[in-house]
């Protein structure tokens, strides 16, 4: 086949030598400048030769949306297409059914045959394809010199506009589509409504595309109609400024033959717009042809009235939030309206129309919880979108958003710091650098100073991923949206969110009463205080509710956790994952005195226990008066001190097995040993009946004031988690470390006590890490010197790396 084209790229670098380099590009490969390009350019001259017979034409860099997208265009063309990339998607498979030849890596064989080469943006020097593509003068192309030439095959409908044009785009091809129209398409985001986000429908006339504004590749497209939804400063590591943009604009619209239909709401759009010949005006404002009033709004949904030239054309309702999509919907009504397709059939379309993906995308829904995602990333964008969370009535709005780029974050710090008066709760993440290198001093506590100042107090800058999940996570409360904003890669701190919210809310509805909430932090809950969050942390009220629990944890494998007092653990720091259960509400609380007997739930603190013998004058509980843990850590560690051990006290104990049935058994028939009881590894105590014996307040108080002076005068007070070895045969845990020199040893904030030698204490803000090192050094130590293994009498649990690690 005679070469078809001659080499595009080069011709570009020759015309317009002058002309600014496209970010992402070849250095030295300018784009054409607009006003300077000839009456047929690139897309003009590609589309005659897209439609003059079957090609070979190779993609580089084919499984990126916007690529794949072209791909899937080309081969209903009726072309040979192949594509190369390091990584395949859904797509790419879904494309290789229909003809796609895939490879998953980049070689210069690849674009031997090829009569035209398309490269994404990238795709840099070095690449060799591209190298080879050059070295051997191919007709090597940009994607967006393919999409205009694609465009420029039927009568092209650009949506453009700094916000809004994935929606509105995909509006446009779903509505003209309900109008049978048949039109092809080809939008910046997956539309599930839409089925793919391109795709080439030879029945129509029409091909409706959405226009990136972004490194003035707007100026290719010579369309039929477009659609201007506003024109403001963005993308300004590109633009000097506001007059470079409009420059861009001005031109697309001297290459549009047919309607421009622009915002009449937005000045600078009105301004670029208005002398066109077939400018139509929409919007709110009095002066716009196609007008709308009336506005009912409720949660995601809205209803409102269509006005053109001052005579009503009708009602709609439209299934995507906020009064923005309302404004963009007009400006769809007012393109299909003028290209003659029925109100009935547009309001029709439009009821049934649902968002892009990542636009205002619901990832959760029920009535304790919202979470959505949002590639808002200019500041206007994101007011526009808390406003619209605002609107969905909920009691907080908790945000979290990552900006975009380090010169827009620097060049609209002001902006920025506007745009969240809607945000209960902001966190600021990390700059998504997109192709940038980092500005000096420009990071996300840039934008927060700036919301400070405007008194934005509930700003902060969290740079670490998972402690922003973490702690926006640990913050969330029934009747709050969340949302995450951005568009790097902040939507994946939201899936992760919106999973683990969807699994809380499950463990609530089977719950019933009490607590429930993500990532609490366990140093709250542990008498060492240290250790990371629980993933999901309950606090039933009931024993029925606990037992459900329980039963659908086994049922979905999910790990179970009961936490007392916390005062015989060490969770490490990167938290407990699954759910983590603290009994000591409600039922749990309960503690009576009946027939001479105690009635204790698990949630009883053993000093509680102590104190309502004491007031029946049953004598034999005075030990538990200074163990700071619960009945149910008491049952299970068999917890014991002068010479006292819970389970010669123990009459019975109720619990739950695994499937969530209730037992009942005595002592006799549990493995019951030294600070050990078998039957609760595995199970759950719910409550216990323990006896004493007849004793008189004089002896009982006697006996009290004996165990608080003890542990007085024997114990540290800085948090610790008690004896932390068990003793060995050999001697006591506590005077074999003193011997050993050890007292008042330290790792980080952790502490051999000075006091007592069996006790690590926090003294300094420790982590588990620390403790974890300080037992390894004294079990080394006493392993070393005396040949004596020193086992942990504390339960150590939970994970090292933390839970998104
Ligand atoms: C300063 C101090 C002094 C101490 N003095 C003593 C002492 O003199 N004698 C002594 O024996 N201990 C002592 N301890 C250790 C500790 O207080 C006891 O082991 C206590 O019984 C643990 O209760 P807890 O509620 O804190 O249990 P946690 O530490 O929360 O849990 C301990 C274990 O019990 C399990 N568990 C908790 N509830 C249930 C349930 N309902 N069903 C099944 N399993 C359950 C947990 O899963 C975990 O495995 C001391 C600790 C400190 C910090």
């Amino acid at each position: 086949m005679p070469d078809p084209i001659s080499n595009l790229e080069e011709r570009q670098c020759s015309e317009h030598p002058g002309s600014a380099p496209v970010p992402g590009a070849l250095p030295g490969a300018p784009i054409p400048n607009p006003a300077a390009m000839p009456d047929r350019d690139t897309g003009q001259i590609l589309a005659e030769i897209l439609v003059g017979g079957e090609l070979k034409i190779h993609l580089i860099g084919v499984a990126g949306s916007g690529m794949s997208g072209i791909a899937g265009l080309l081969i209903a063309l009726g072309h040979q297409v192949s594509g190369s990339d390091k990584a395949t998607t859904v797509e790419v498979a879904r494309l290789q059914t229909l003809g796609l030849r895939f490879a998953q890596h980049h070689a210069a064989e690849h674009v031997a045959e090829a009569d035209l080469v398309i490269y994404s943006s990238a795709i840099r020097p070095g690449n060799p394809e591209y190298d080879e593509a050059l070295r051997t003068s191919r007709n090597l192309v940009r994607r967006a010199d393919a999409l205009a030439a694609i465009m420029n095959c039927k009568k092209g409908i650009v949506i453009c506009g700094m916000h809004g044009k994935t929606t509105t785009s995909s509006m446009t091809a779903h509505v003209l589509r309900g109008g049978g129209l048949h039109p092809s398409h080809y939008v910046g985001a997956e539309i599930p409504i839409l089925g793919t986000n391109a795709a080439w429908d030879a029945a129509g006339e029409f091909f409706v595309a959405e226009g990136d504004e972004s490194d003035g590749t707007l100026a290719f497209y010579h369309p039929e109609h477009a659609i201007v939804l506003n024109i403001e400063e963005e993308h300004l590591d590109y633009y000097a400024d506001l007059a470079a943009i409009e420059v861009v604009f001005r031109q697309l619209l001297a290459q549009t033959r047919g309607k421009v239909i622009f915002c009449a709401d937005d000045p600078h759009a009105t301004r670029v717009c208005s002398p066109h010949p077939g400018a139509v005006s929409f919007g709110e404002s009095r002066s716009a042809v196609y007008r709308f009033d009336d506005v009912h709004a409720k949660e995601f949904q809205s209803h409102f009235r269509v006005v053109h030239a001052g005579q009503p054309l009708g009602a709609v309702t439209l299934n995507v939030p906020g009064r923005h999509n309302i404004s963009n919907a007009v400006g769809v009504i007012a393109l299909a309206t003028e290209l003659g397709v029925p109100f009935a059939k547009i309001a029709a379309a439009l009821e049934t129309f649902r968002g892009a993906r990542r636009r205002f995308e619901i990832k959760y829904r029920s009535e304790r919880y919202m979470l959505v995602d949002d590639y808002g990333h200019h500041p206007s964008e994101i007011r526009a979108t808390l406003a619209t969370a605002k609107n969905t009535g909920r009691k907080r709005v908790l945000c979290m958003f990552q900006p975009h780029r380090f010169s827009r974050t620097q060049k609209l710090k002001e902006e920025f710091g506007r745009a969240f008066p809607d945000a209960d709760v902001a966190f600021i993440a990390d700059v998504y650098p997109a192709s940038e290198v980092p500005i000096p001093g420009v990071t996300g506590q840039t934008i927060v100073d700036e919301m400070i100042r405007e008194g934005h107090e509930a700003a902060q800058y969290q740079p670490d991923r998972a402690r922003l999940t973490l702690e926006l996570g640990r913050m969330i409360e029934p009747g709050d949206c969340v949302i995450s904003l951005g568009a790097g890669n902040i939507h994946e701190a939201a899936t992760l969110l919106a999973r683990d919210i969807a699994r809380l809310d499950e463990l609530q509805n089977v719950m019933g009463p009490g607590l429930a909430r993500l990532y609490e932090p366990l140093a709250r809950h542990t008498t060492m205080r240290v250790g990371g969050p629980a993933q999901f942390w309950v606090e039933p009220e009931t024993e029925d509710g606990f037992a459900r629990l329980v039963k659908f944890t086994t049922d979905h494998a999910i790990p179970l956790f009961v936490l007392g007092r916390g005062s015989n653990l060490l969770v490490r720091d990167g938290g407990i994952r699954g759910v983590v259960a603290h009994l000591a509400r409600g039922e749990f609380k309960r503690l009576e005195v009946r027939e001479g007997k105690l009635h204790a739930g698990v949630g009883v603190k053993q000093k509680e226990l102590a104190y309502a013998a004491r007031d029946a004058r049953i004598g034999g509980f005075e030990w538990f008066e200074g163990i700071p843990g619960n009945v149910g850590g008491a049952l299970r560690m068999n917890a014991g001190a002068m010479g006292g051990e819970t389970f010669r006290q123990v009459v019975s104990v109720r619990y739950v097995d695994p499937q969530g049935d209730f037992h009942m058994q005595t002592p006799g028939e549990m493995d019951v040993h030294y600070r050990h009881c078998g039957l609760l590894e595995k199970n759950y105590a719910v409550s216990a009946t323990f006896r004493g014996f007849p004793s008189t307040p004089e002896e009982i108080e006697q006996k009290l004031e004996a165990s608080t002076q003890k542990r007085r005068t024997s114990q540290p007070r800085e948090s610790s988690a008690g004896c932390i070895f068990k003793n060995p045969e050999q001697c006591p845990a506590g005077k074999l470390v003193d011997e050993l020199g050890l007292k008042g040893t330290r790792v980080g904030g952790a502490k051999v006590s000075e006091v007592h030698g069996n006790f690590l204490v926090n003294d300094q803000q420790a982590t588990a890490a620390d403790v974890l090192a300080l037992i390894a050094q004294v079990q080394a130590r006493a392993l070393a010197e005396r040949g004596i293994r020193l086992e942990t009498e504390v339960q150590i649990v939970g994970e090292e790396r933390g839970l998104f690690a």
